[in-house]
């Protein structure tokens, strides 16, 4: 597919996931770096959403739960390109219910070019980048031009 181009704001829409054994580890993290995130607008999946502004105070705009339809939500807003970025602590040590829900949304966040975060350190990397403050031009699949060639 052709490529186009779309400006993330600076201002950027955040989604927050985390699985349970991981949800500490993101609490962590959103303590750690949540003056940085309260420039941006942040959503997440509905108890780790629940968690995170009950335990830091931050304004999130929450799905319903991830196993409930909650990742499907952000993967239709990234579809959307309502999201910038993607933090997802998933587990790599246990099964979730919900696998292919965790799988498509990783797919999606790829297919549309978003940075995707899956731990601390790649969190913390992300976080640093100078990039997370401006306006950035990403390349997005051009779905406009494909639909007017097929149609
Ligand atoms: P939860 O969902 O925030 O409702 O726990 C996370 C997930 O996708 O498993």
């Amino acid at each position: 597919m052709h490529q186009t181009t779309r400006t993330m704001p600076a201002h950027k829409h955040i989604a927050l996931v985390a699985h349970d054994s991981c949800k500490p580890d993101l609490l962590r993290w959103v303590q750690e770096n949540k003056e940085k995130l309260q420039g941006h607008f942040l959503y997440a999946t509905g108890t780790t959403g629940a968690m995170l502004s009950k335990q830091t105070g931050l304004a999130i705009k929450s799905m319903i739960s991830g196993p409930m339809g909650g990742d499907q939500q952000l993967g239709a807003l990234i579809s959307e390109k309502q999201i910038d970025v993607l933090v997802f602590f998933w587990d790599p040590l246990n099964a979730v219910p919900h696998d292919p829900d965790v799988k498509a949304l990783l797919r999606i966040a790829s297919v549309w070019n978003i940075p995707v975060a899956v731990n601390r350190a790649s969190a913390n990397f992300l976080f640093e980048s100078s990039l997370m403050s401006k306006d950035v031009d990403i390349e997005i699949p051009d779905y406009d031009r494909y639909l007017a060639e097929r149609v």
